[in-house]
């Protein structure tokens, strides 16, 4: 090891081993020895243009003083270098564009071709400089320096017209970026990933896609891991047949590399396809393909989305027994998915054992907390934090506002809330404003709630008038409620999670013509309610529930169970509640009675399946409704089982009949 502190090494007394001293010098700290190795070459040499180490030593020297990031020293080089040629510009100009120095490697570019015919820029070159004008936006040299490629005839090279093609696209000129593809006379898997991953790269997604599946449809030549590499940026918020058409294109490949794995895995897990990505993971154990770091953080989201506690846990050993630890992203997803699981105690063993943590794992746990209803343990998490040296960001605002909502720790919530602008510097975003008017609205303040609306500096979005008006059904306040619902059905008459609750507050103030009006707004718009869905975890597999369901094979065993359940619990004060009847009128079946919440189908099956003390891990797509949070309350007394009900929301963790919420969410 080679320290700034420590004497100096003593040399080696030969040129080869000097440079390959020079070789191994790839960070700041190695500068020392650098130089020394480099005063001690200069004397060996005398780094003379006949001397046959000349031209390696340069090289090499530059190499090591852009890794050593010492570019001033690597460019003093090559300007003292005897024999400036076009390889020692190459070097150099790759190190300054790998530093995202664009400017400074166009600047070493320009300056090159007026000094005759050894450096002239050559295949190597173009690629590079055609890289700094996309990074820097620079359209106007991009095209100079793709006129003098063909005047060259050099675009016939693949690299460099790659380079071109993507130039044009990331500075917004795909028809020019397509044609330099088109008029390429040997177009292979290589050049077409170049064009698909070149429209993903500027943000022209549907182009990319239309070049994959332009790519498939012609069979010249095979997808590869590439093609999957290049086409997952564009698959962010992908049409369902688009991921479709990229999985069957994925299971037709000959050789799945892990890269390709990988790829199709992102894109589930991007889509919120949870179930799909936790199948795909489970085969790809199956096939005997083994994860990586990439891997594992791409799969354990999902994992959490599904409550997959099994599934998530075997993810962990997986970890352990690959040693993947410490590594950042990995331990937050992990942290991640005990929490979003309902495992608090796991998620904190995980914290408590990482060697370093960033803002993101510190929001990570404090929003753990929140969500479970542990307010205090959340907040005294984000004061420690601070004692860390760790500045809260934005995130982390939100989850500790979040926090005190979840807990209804009001004075403390505006405290944080003050604290933001005043000490933290942070300018309020609708998701601040939307913890503080679900705050006030917890606590029953209604009018302070809808006056902190009123003054607020940026138009309230939908999630703000969405939380007044939740708040105002709680409390029965019908007018504020009209008030909100109003607000709420002009900015978004398309929001499917709030036509519910519009309808809902609608009929009960007896407006029916307006009822009618929200229905028909959003049958002439042809838009479908979410279906509520539940999933669970059983041995390898996440089984989904859908309300009034009947497909599952052990249908019959779950509606005979609900049914005992349902008496049993009735003794205890259970009533199929009114408010719940009108949480949902469109789910009443042709008898008019309510249909069986997927929630209460997934208890069932679980408490079929699993052995006594077991505990009930359940993932909802919409909230909650208050009759199935009463009767899982309930069932979780009278079967002595812990029953974790996630909704979109919130986790509801409930032990003997008392859930972490409060009865409130
Ligand atoms: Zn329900
Ligand atoms: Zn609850």
């Amino acid at each position: 090891m080679h320290t700034s502190r420590s004497p100096l090494p003593r040399l080696p007394a030969t040129g080869d081993a000097l440079l390959r001293l020079v070789a191994s010098c790839r960070a700041p700290a190695h500068l020392p020895s650098l130089r020394a190795a480099h005063a001690r070459l200069l004397l060996l040499f005398h780094l003379h243009p006949s001397h046959p180490s000349t031209a390696p030593a340069i090289v090499k020297l530059i190499q090591a003083y852009a890794a050593c990031a010492a570019l001033s020293s690597a460019r003093a080089v090559l300007d003292s270098s005897p024999d400036r040629s076009t390889i020692l510009f190459n070097v150099l100009i790759r190190a300054l564009t790998s530093a995202s120095l664009h400017r400074d490697a166009l600047r070493l570019f320009a300056s090159m071709r007026p000094r005759g015919p050894a450096c002239v820029p050559d295949h190597y070159t173009y690629p590079l400089a055609l890289k700094s004008c996309a990074a820097s936006n620079d359209l106007l040299l991009g095209l100079q320096i793709h006129s003098v490629i063909a005047k060259l005839r050099l675009d016939a090279n693949r690299y460099v017209a790659h380079s071109a093609i993507s130039m044009y696209a990331r500075c917004g000129r795909p028809d020019d970026a397509y044609r330099v593809f088109d008029e390429m006379q040997n177009r292979d898997v290589v050049t077409w990933n170049a064009m698909i991953s070149g429209f993903a790269r500027a943000g022209l997604f549907d182009r990319a896609v239309g070049v994959f599946r332009e790519f498939v449809a012609l069979q010249c030549s095979s997808p590869d891991a590439g093609t999957m590499a290049s086409v997952l940026p564009a698959m962010g918020n992908a049409k369902a047949e688009d991921i479709a058409f990229v999985r069957r294109v994925f299971d037709e490949m000959h050789f799945k590399e892990l890269i390709s794995w990988n790829a199709m895995l992102a894109i589930y897990a991007n889509n919120e396809f949870h179930v799909k990505a936790v199948e795909l993971f489970v085969k790809m154990e199956k096939d005997g393909v083994e994860p990586d770091e990439v891997t594992l953080a791409t799969v354990l989201p999902p994992c959490g989305e599904l409550s997959a506690f099994s599934l998530g846990k075997r993810i962990h050993e997986i970890i352990k027994r690959k040693r993947m630890r410490p590594n950042l992203l990995l331990e937050n997803a992990l942290m991640d998915m005990y929490a979003s699981c309902g495992c608090l105690k796991d998620a904190k063993e995980v914290f408590d054992s990482m060697s370093a943590r960033d803002v993101i794992s510190w929001t990570s746990i404090i929003s753990a907390y929140g969500k479970h209803g542990q307010g205090r343990e959340a907040i005294d998490l984000f004061e420690r934090m601070q004692g860390h040296g760790i500045e809260p960001d934005s995130i982390a605002l939100v989850a500790v506002l979040a926090a005190c909502s979840h807990a209804g720790l009001l004075d403390v919530g505006k405290h944080y809330f003050d604290c933001m602008t005043s000490r933290y510097r942070i300018t309020p975003k609708a998701e601040h404003y939307t913890c503080m008017v679900d705050l006030l609205g917890r606590a029953g303040c209604i009018s302070e709630a809808y006056d902190f609306i009123m003054t607020m500096p940026i138009d309230p979005n939908e999630r703000v008038w969405g939380s007044l008006l939740g708040a105002c059904r709680i409390h029965s306040n019908m007018d504020i409620g009209l008030v909100a619902a109003d607000n709420l059905f002009r900015l978004v008459p398309e929001q499917t999670g709030y036509y519910v609750l519009l309808s809902n507050i609608y009929a009960r103030a007896g407006r029916w013509a307006d009822v009618t009006l929200v229905r028909g707004v959003l049958a002439s718009k042809g838009i479908k309610k979410l279906p509520g869905a539940s999933n669970v975890e059983l041995g390898d597999r996440v089984h989904t529930f859908h309300i009034g369901d009947r497909s599952h094979p052990q249908s019959e065993m779950i509606y005979q169970k609900l049914d005992e359940l349902l008496g049993r619990i009735r003794g205890m004060g259970y009533n199929p509640e009114v408010e719940a009847t009108l949480h949902d009128v469109e789910e009443e079946d042709k008898e008019g009675h309510l249909s069986i919440h997927s929630e209460k189908l997934a208890i069932a099956f679980l408490l079929i399946n699993t052995s006594p003390g077991t505990p009930i891990r359940v993932t909802m797509n919409l909230r909650t409704c208050g009759d199935c949070h009463l009767a899982a309350k309930l069932i979780s007394t009278i079967t002595s089982r812990e029953i974790i009900l996630k909704d979109t929301n919130r986790i509801h963790h409930i032990v003997q009949g008392v859930c972490s919420c409060g009865d409130y969410w």
